[in-house]
């Protein structure tokens, strides 16, 4: 029996990794592989740094049970091919992923290589449950939120922990492996990358040590403190979930955990690890989830469609006037994430009162988030601008006034990130101007921005907008 390669992508991790565990379990040599395709090369800059980090550290988990993650460029099925030629392998396991291009990419893959009587399997590990288990009664995917949620429940997870190998077996002699730091991962940050070093940490340890600390004790006040921008309240694990360096079925069996000794906050932490889930279902059932306006209709809603505009520029650059956007859009600068309760009112801002296309938001936080989840910045995109499944009604439209006031009342979050106007700035605010491109030209002396538009104009705008395209009265609720 030939060697067993195993396929690393997005589950970095030894623990909780069942694809990994029936290698190990073959008895047989082990390859872990790394492949830097067209999926890698095409990573906006901060997800591709954030991915550099993890590689690190996978390599050194590897290293220390006698095992090698081997690099390799080019295209994954050339890849595993000459993989194949040079060390006589003969199976090759890997964890699923549901986005249309990876599913493309491993079903030709599968196919090729099981034609050649290579035993090729792929394993689940990315999501608590596969996408095809839940259905609706009448046998469709679902579309809406709560009822997944209630199918996710009624169903039950699978609650099945590994531990990681402690050794493997290696191959007879370790195939030539690409070098990391050639490929340079990180290079599309350019000046930014040492400001995120700052405040990034990655790999499994600390992915395991993070999620110890939250479900020991943040968790119990996660309900009350979640959609508070200046508190650590929430887990902080999705860069971590993100590259699969930690297995969602450990976050949710720790949750379970807590919610049977009675924490309050779990129930709500274990709904969010469904929105993840959710928003897998929904691209692994719409593909286009990421691309196309997921109700009919929106097509012709008449977003703007500039990249650079002056709005939209500001919105970017963290100098719309209004504090909450512009500390989110810094926080973004200078950590790679975005507190939830502000991406929602970054992105309502940006679709509504600026009305510009929700996928020009979803490119930039693509580029900037060292969390990014292509299922879940586009199900978080569409829903907020009012055109995707269970969308918040285009109607509700943030205030960013009034969710400052409800979710920083102290200013403690727009101090932390705006420096203009203090007299003694964090160095979290002026990290910024660290992070972000010389040619904006933005320097601490200048004036704080003035509001780049009236709330009242921009909603009004808005809705008449969206009045024409549903032939609905304006006269609707002010939920904001
Ligand atoms: C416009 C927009 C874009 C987003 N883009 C991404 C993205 O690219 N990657 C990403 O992981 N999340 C995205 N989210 C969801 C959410 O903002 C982040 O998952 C959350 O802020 C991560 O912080 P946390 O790990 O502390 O979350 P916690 O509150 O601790 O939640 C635990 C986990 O549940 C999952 N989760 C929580 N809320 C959501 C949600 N609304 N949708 C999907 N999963 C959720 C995440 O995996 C998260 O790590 C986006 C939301 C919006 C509104």
């Amino acid at each position: 029996m030939g060697p067993v390669i195993v396929w690393f992508r997005r589950d970095l991790r030894l623990n909780d990794h069942p694809a990994l565990a029936e290698a190990a379990r073959s008895g047989r040599p082990v390859l872990p592989v790394f492949i830097r395709d067209k999926s890698v090369v095409g990573l906006g800059a901060a997800p591709a740094w954030r991915l550099e980090k993890g590689l690190e550290s996978l390599s050194r988990s590897l290293a220390g049970i006698g095992s090698r993650l081997i690099l390799r460029n080019g295209d994954a099925d050339d890849c595993l091919d000459d993989l194949i030629l040079e060390t006589g392998a003969d199976a090759v396991f890997w964890t699923r992923l549901y986005d249309p291009a990876s599913k493309q990419r491993d079903r030709a893959i599968k196919a090729s290589l099981k034609s050649r009587g290579v035993d090729a399997r792929s394993f689940s590990g990315h999501l608590l449950t596969e996408p095809v288990r839940l259905r609706t009664k009448e046998g469709g995917p679902f579309r809406v939120y709560s009822p997944f949620w209630r199918a996710m429940v009624r169903e039950g997870i699978q609650v099945d922990l590994m531990p990681a190998p402690k050794d493997m077996r290696p191959p007879e002699r370790w195939p030539a492996s690409e070098k990391l730091e050639a490929w340079n991962l990180g290079q599309g940050m350019r000046r930014g990358a040492a400001v995120l070093s700052r405040h990034v940490v990655a790999g499994e340890e600390a992915a395991l040590e993070r999620l110890d600390q939250f479900a020991e004790g943040k968790i119990d006040g996660y309900k009350s403190n979640r959609d508070l921008v200046s508190e650590a309240g929430t887990s902080g694990l999705s860069p971590f979930l993100s590259l699969g360096e930690v297995s969602p079925v450990r976050c949710w069996a720790r949750a379970m955990h807590a919610s049977e000794s009675g924490s309050p906050g779990a129930g709500t932490f274990m709904k969010e690890l469904a929105w993840r889930e959710f928003a897998h279902h929904l691209m692994h059932h719409f593909p286009d989830l990421g691309h196309r306006n997921w109700r009919d209709g929106w097509e012709s809603f008449p977003w703007n469609l500039e990249e650079n505009r002056p709005d939209v520029l500001a919105w970017k650059q963290g100098r719309t006037g209004y504090a909450l956007i512009d500390a989110a859009m810094r926080e973004l600068q200078v950590t790679g994430t975005m507190h939830n309760r502000a991406r929602m009112v970054a992105a309502s801002f940006l679709t509504k009162h600026l009305m510009t296309d929700w996928r020009v938001g979803l490119r930039w936080f693509e580029q900037h988030l060292v969390d990014w989840d292509t299922a879940s910045n586009a199900m978080g995109w569409q829903w907020v601008a009012g055109c995707g499944p269970d969308a918040a009604p285009f109607f509700r439209i943030f205030n960013p006034e009034t969710q400052a006031k409800k979710f920083d009342p102290d200013g403690r979050y727009a101090r932390r990130w705006i420096a203009e106007g203090q007299a003694d700035p964090p160095s979290t605010a002026m990290d910024f101007f660290e992070a972000i491109p010389a040619r904006w030209q933005l320097s601490l002396d200048m004036a704080p921005a003035a509001p780049i538009v009236e709330l009242a104009d921009g909603r009004s705008r808005a809705l008449a907008a969206y009045s024409r395209l549903t032939g609905k009265s304006q006269d609707l609720p002010n939920v904001g």
